[in-house]
């Protein structure tokens, strides 16, 4: 037996953790210091720009089309198993493009994209008026690009039914556990350093009167899925990587009425704002992004908020009459000084690293969780 230890259960540990369930000969147990989905995952809004990213070879277009063809079978799939619904919209990503927008580069991104397999289409706005007569599309707007296979999934949903169909299949999960340090970098079977806040999940450690547990476990396999906790997890194994918080704030909104044409309910996405539909007259919309200043933390900027609502009610007015109902704010894991995501190995050890995935974690967790389990039985 394989014993595989994740820390951290966001989308992306969640996603580790059930991949890695379909093998019998791994037993895998995940750590996280809060429940599932609290943490960037808990923020998102699950949009997925795969096929109308600009992104077309290497890692970086494989992990995104790795992941959308795996998103197609993991959603029935995880709702036959668990029973529960998560929301999926399969309608696709319409995005607005203004003025100065160079749409001869999306032509070529069309032909690249026929030729890998994908649909990609460029709408004059007679088309973009007529399929969506609730947008304002003031002078600025000259074209759009729908492209119909890209999606966006609820992630906290996604994350608890991935959470529950690990289960089932024998993975561990405990949670209210926080590891503290790692050790053995160089060890075939690293030790991860746990205090467990009262939940007794390790049998040899004592209560020492406090409600905190200290123990040392040994595995075979560590997967640090930690998000931004990821930096001080590979500090204490003086092998420091880098991840920084990018602030992002979101709003959601509920309308009185539908809106004009409620068949066709893709995602809009318009100068980095995304409205988001949901069930019920409801929507996200977001987010800002929101960099530290001077390195310290990032205070949610209230003219950021402003600005999004603002641009929102510009391009779709109704939002005007409808009611906020939330306003969040979430914090993405950037790698500082290397490209989105880190999925890797710490040296020689058997410890790998899978965090960092800035602004497309939702995106790209099936085909890291793939590249992991590659990693781990190759
Ligand atoms: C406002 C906003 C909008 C976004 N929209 C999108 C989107 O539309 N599409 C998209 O693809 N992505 C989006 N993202 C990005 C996405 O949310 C992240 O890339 C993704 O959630 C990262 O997942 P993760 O599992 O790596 O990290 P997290 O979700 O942050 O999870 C890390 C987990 O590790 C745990 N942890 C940390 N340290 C320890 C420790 N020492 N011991 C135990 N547990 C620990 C934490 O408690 C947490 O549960 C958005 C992010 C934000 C903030």
């Amino acid at each position: 037996m394989v014993r595989v230890a994740i820390i951290g259960c966001g989308i992306v540990g969640a996603s580790i953790a059930f991949e890695l369930s379909n093998y019998p000969e791994l037993k895998v147990t995940v750590f996280d210091k809060q429940p599932p989905a609290q943490a960037s995952t808990g923020a998102a809004l699950g949009v997925l720009m795969g096929v109308i990213s600009h992104k077309t070879k290497g890692r970086n277009w494989q992990l995104r089309e790795t992941s959308l063809q795996r998103y197609e079978t993991l959603i029935p799939e995880l709702e036959a198993m668990t029973g529960r619904k998560i929301p999926f919209n399969k309608q696709g990503i319409l995005m607005l493009c203004a003025e100065g927008e160079d749409l001869s580069k999306w032509e070529k991104l069309k032909a690249t994209r026929q030729s890998q397999g994908w649909d990609l289409e460029i709408w004059d706005l007679e088309q973009v008026r007529d399929r969506n007569p609730h947008l304002n599309l003031n002078d600025n707007i000259i074209a759009a690009i729908y492209s119909p296979q890209d999606r966006q999934v609820d992630p906290t949903a996604l994350t608890l039914a991935l959470v529950d169909a690990a289960k089932l299949k024998g993975v561990n999960f405990e949670f209210g556990v926080e590891v503290t340090g790692l050790m053995g970098g160089q060890d075939a079977h690293p030790t991860i350093n746990l205090i467990s806040c009262g939940t007794g999940i390790l049998p040899v450690a004592e209560d020492c009167g406090t409600g905190i547990l200290p123990v040392a476990e040994k595995f075979d396999w560590l997967i640090i899925a930690a998000g931004l906790g990821s930096s001080a997890l590979t500090a204490s194994l003086n092998q420091l990587i880098d991840i920084r918080p990018v602030l992002g704030q979101a709003l959601h909104f509920r309308l009185q009425n539908p809106l004009a044409n409620s068949d066709f309910t893709p995602v809009i996405t318009c100068d980095d704002i995304h409205i988001v539909p949901l069930e019920n007259q409801e929507y996200w919309v977001g987010a800002t992004v929101e960099f530290s200043e001077n390195g310290g933390e990032i205070q949610a900027n209230a003219e950021m908020l402003d600005g999004l609502f603002k641009k929102a009610i510009a391009l779709c007015p109704a939002l005007a009459a409808a009611t906020i109902i939330k306003q969040w704010s979430g914090l993405r894991p950037r790698p500082e000084r290397r490209s989105a995501p880190i999925i890797d190995r710490l040296g020689n050890s058997n410890i790998l690293i899978a965090s960092g995935h800035y602004r497309n974690g939702v995106l790209l967790a099936p085909a890291t969780a793939q590249t992991i389990r590659e990693m781990i039985l190759q």
